[in-house]
């Protein structure tokens, strides 16, 4: 088959051929120009060059068979239906050469206007427009620059420079007042400029200038600019970018013309109403430009009510179309109203709930779909309390924004001194270097956490994310001196008490107070602001949505709580249990005591003694966590970490008790300290002594967790209450090893409980690969699964999490090896894949196993429509996010396989 035989592949497309759904081929902006052509809008005439051309030139560097043909066909149906011819000297056609992909992207080139005019041409248009010289010349003065500038890369300021100079000459600054031979002028200025930097002159050839400018259209998917944005907003490389050629309409024909942009509700606030600029006398860009000053939208009634009657007609039959905020691009030619781009809008997290709810009201959409038209990282910004910026106030530091939020406070440099004046009532923001788990106190009480080293994956930013608490790290000009308790910044010095403000969100850093306004929907959420009477738009949609999520969900969203008052909190934000209730703060401040004697035990006895001294204060932690979750399920992970990480670091003991000798005191209990450090010291405390092992290692130990659990679930039913413990045992890889603690437990279990009607379940996480790989094993001894997803990322993919994520995430992220880290949203392909054997090798093994998954993923968004798709029962998430996973779980419910949610 010759070529010639060949159907020829599609490449252009009229706008009367296109639709809205076919943004993949023609672009956001060609497709939602053919909408607005077939629904009969004012759209000049114009036709689409697809994104498949474009994919075809960029991997062949030469359009495609059959390209230029087209184009060809489709220009002269254009002229005809014009009346004009491309180029023609005395009545010239002229379009515009416009970029358009999928998504919208800055970094591409944008537009040219007026293509078809050369040195003959613009006199003839010139005479088509009543004489009007000044006219012809602006319109090609902006040609030579745009072109000039997006196709052949001449600097832009070089025409500024011109234009500017243009003006001084006339004595003005506004562009309006150049006159024809001004502008003349202003060609000959800018055709200089343009054969210094192109080597060429301005190309008078009309189809010459058309073809150079749809390939510089198709060349410009691969700006630099334009790579590194879809990099950031994981847009697919491949995708390439649509050109819409469209006939010019004119805005600059006079004062009865002009162009603008218009909101059809307020896309900062949702309110409805008609928000937008206008701009008379002037072609599209000036508006964005912002060139010259803009009227409010509203001042086109004045101005030309006929044009602005329609305007508002055309706005209204957007919205019930698209059943959304549209934008709107629009030209006035000499009184008449031509749509040249319209869009569903951008909008702020809080304009996204109430336009959703408003739509419902206006019976345009149902609830489904206004679930469907917001989500949780829009929400969770709604949580965060915000600065007033309204002064102002100049940033002293910048780090990295690692929790969101705004935070004013005392400046306090250790975790006790936080604790101290938190007491007192007053806010603090605890400043470290950076913080260790020893801080985590100092970190609960604290406002806010400024740390001068480590990234979005540092202990504080991860420990601040999960306790929603605001955090800017590896804020580096920020020196810290924590025994002398200041730190300088920018020729500084903060002493401790001096008060700083800081910007989770931004990360930036204030000296002194900056006012913050709390988060409504936090109010609402606590239960302190009643969405019925709360006059606020943005409450009363959060509270409708959240309803409908809560009643859409299949998942269930629990908590990841380790005391009552976090329990309570969870409880407010709408956590149906805990899903982990960790127990190794139960082993923290004043029990480290007990901790060292039973890590120090010489005998059975000694080490019983000790457990025996811990069992009453577990057991009243765990009878406050059932108190306030009365009813609900607590899964209870019993310990975790490696002892060793009880005791004092190596080097402080060793200063103790060089210092101690010295002075001649009885040093024996600090020896032994030591001896233990150095015998327990593990290359990998990540994969050593820890979990199971240590249940299993240590007699005792587990037993005496099982005993307070059980006991404490045995008071608070006999006072009346009802307590559903779960017992989880970490770190199982081999289903012997929970067998054997489990054989245990329940003799303990049976002992305690006797017939108080107390259940207690005994189930495992899921969080070795080989756990995950013999699953329908592991089921046979457990009652349900939870998934530990961090350390199944961490195991699965081999990295250590506290070194890797400073050491080369950054690396794997600019290469592209994950588009996001797998310990902030789950890696499908691989650690999800792990999740999905063991749910259904569990479930086949065990019908009706319970499975949830607890860690930092149950409150990511992406990864709960993960775990709704792989049937999970529930996630567990921190407080803070559980209001997100209770949204994204409704949205996973409702949304349609393969929808798109960008
Ligand atoms: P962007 O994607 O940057 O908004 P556009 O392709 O929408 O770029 O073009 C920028 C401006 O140029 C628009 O605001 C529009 O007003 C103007 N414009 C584009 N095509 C035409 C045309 N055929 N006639 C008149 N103005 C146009
Ligand atoms: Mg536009
Ligand atoms: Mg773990």
């Amino acid at each position: 088959m010759t070529s010639q035989e060949t159907v020829d592949h599609k490449y252009v497309y009229d706008f009367a051929e296109g639709n809205r759904d076919l943004k993949d081929l023609l672009g956001g902006k060609g497709a939602n120009l053919a909408e607005m052509t077939n629904l009969g809008l004012p759209v000049p005439p114009g036709f689409t060059i697809t994104t498949e051309a474009c994919q075809a030139y960029l991997a062949t560097g030469r359009e495609p068979d059959g390209l230029a043909g087209q184009i060809e066909a489709h220009l002269e149906s254009l002229e005809r239906g014009m009346g004009r011819r491309l180029g023609d000297p005395h009545d010239p056609l002229l379009v515009s050469v416009r970029s358009g992909a999928k998504f919208s992207m800055p970094g591409m080139m944008e537009t040219v206007l007026n293509v078809g005019l050369n040195d003959r041409s613009v006199v003839g248009l010139a005479a088509q427009a009543g004489g009007n010289e000044r006219f012809a010349w602006d319109s090609y003065r902006r040609l030579i620059q745009m072109f000039g500038k997006t196709v052949c890369e001449v600097p832009g300021e070089e025409f500024e420079h011109a234009l500017d100079e243009a003006k001084r000459a006339r004595g003005t600054t506004s562009d309006l007042d150049l006159d024809a031979d001004d502008l003349r002028g202003l060609v000959g200025a800018y055709k200089k400029i343009f054969l210094k930097h192109t080597g060429r002159d301005f190309p008078q050839e009309p189809r010459e200038q058309l073809d150079l400018a749809i390939r510089a259209v198709f060349e410009s998917w691969n700006a630099e600019r334009a790579v590194l944005y879809r990099r950031q907003e994981r847009i697919p490389a491949d995708l390439g970018t649509a050109v819409n050629v469209v006939a010019m309409v004119f805005g600059n024909l006079g004062p009865d013309s002009g162009t603008g942009v218009a909101f059809t509700r307020d896309p900062a606030s949702g309110a409805q109403g008609i928000y937008g600029d206008y701009l008379a006398n002037a072609q599209g860009e000036d508006v964005v430009a912002g060139i010259r000053n803009t009227v409010p939208l509203q001042d086109l009634e004045r101005l030309d009510k006929r044009s602005y009657d329609e305007l508002l007609d055309i706005m209204a039959r957007l919205e019930g179309h698209y059943r959304d905020l549209c934008d709107i691009e629009f030209t006035i030619e000499r009184g008449k109203l031509w749509m040249l781009q319209t869009r569903v809008g951008k909008r702020t997290a809080a304009a996204a709930f109430v336009i959703a709810g408003q739509l419902v009201d206006e019976g345009l959409i149902d609830l489904d779909e206004a679930l469907h038209r917001v989500n949780g990282a829009q929400l969770a910004q709604l949580m965060f309390p915000r600065f007033q910026l309204d002064h102002d106030f100049e940033p002293v530091a910048r780090g990295v924004g690692a929790s969101p939020g705004a935070a004013s406070g005392k400046v306090v440099f250790t975790s006790a001194r936080a604790v101290e004046l938190a007491a007192e009532g007053e806010a603090v923001i605890l400043v470290r270097r950076e913080t260790n788990p020893d801080d985590l106190n100092g970190m609960i009480a604290a406002r806010g956490i400024l740390t001068s080293r480590g990234g979005k994956t540092s202990h504080a930013a991860v420990v601040a994310r999960g306790m929603g608490k605001t955090c800017v790290s590896g804020a580096d000009e920020i020196d810290v001196n924590v025994p002398a308790k200041r730190f300088t910044v920018a020729g500084q010095t903060v002493h401790e008490g001096d008060v700083v403000s800081i910007d989770g969100t931004t990360g930036k850093v204030y000296l002194g107070e900056v006012p913050v306004t709390p988060s409504e929907v936090v109010r609402y959420f606590e239960g302190t602001l009643d969405p019925h009477e709360a006059d606020d738009a943005l409450v009363k949609a959060v509270h409708r949505i959240m309803t409908h999520a809560d009643a859409a969900r299949r998942l269930a969203v629990r908590a990841n709580a380790d005391t009552g008052a976090d329990a309570a909190r969870a409880r407010r934000f709408g956590a149906q249990g805990i899903g982990l209730c960790r127990t190794e703060h139960m082993f923290l401040g004043d029990r480290r005591e007990l901790v060292e004697r039973l890590i120090l035990a010489r005998t059975d006895t000694e080490r019983a003694d000790a457990l025996a001294a811990l069992l009453p204060l577990q057991r009243d932690d765990f009878v406050e966590i059932f108190r306030e979750m009365d009813g609900l399920p607590v899964t209870v992970r019993l310990i975790d970490p490696p002892l060793h990480e009880f005791l004092p670091p190596l080097e402080q003991l060793a200063v103790d008790v060089a210092v101690a000798q010295e002075r001649g005191e009885d040093v024996a209990k600090e020896e032994a300290l030591l001896a233990a450090v150095r015998r327990m010291h593990e290359e990998n405390p990540m994969l050593g002594l820890r979990g199971v092992r240590l249940g299993l290692v240590i007699p005792g130990l587990f037993a005496m967790q099982v005993r307070a659990i059980a006991e404490a679930a045995v008071r608070v039913t006999r006072d009346g209450g009802s307590a559903c413990p779960e017992i989880m045992v970490p770190l199982v890889g081999a289903v012997q090893e929970l067998e054997t603690v489990r054989a245990e437990a329940e003799k303990i279990i049976a002992e305690v409980v006797g017939d108080s009607g107390v259940e207690v379940l005994i189930g495992t996480m899921i969080e070795v690969p080989r756990a995950a790989l013999t699953a329908g094993q592991i089921a046979e001894a457990a009652q349900f699964f939870s998934f530990g997803t961090n350390d199944l990322t961490q195991m699965g993919w081999g990295f250590s999490r506290d070194d890797v994520e400073g050491a080369f995430f950054w690396r794997y992220l600019e290469l592209g090896i994950f588009g996001i880290s797998p310990f902030e949203s789950i890696d499908r392909d691989g650690v999800g894949r792990l999740v999905r054997i063991a749910a259904e090798e569990g479930r086949a093994a065990r019908p009706g196993l319970k499975l949830g998954v607890c860690g930092e993923h149950g409150g990511d968004p992406e990864s709960v429509h993960f775990f709704h798709s792989v049937g999970l029962d529930y996630v567990s998430c921190s407080p803070f996010r559980v209001p997100v996973a209770r949204l994204e779980a409704g949205r996973a419910a409702v949304e349609t396989v393969g929808s798109d949610s960008r």
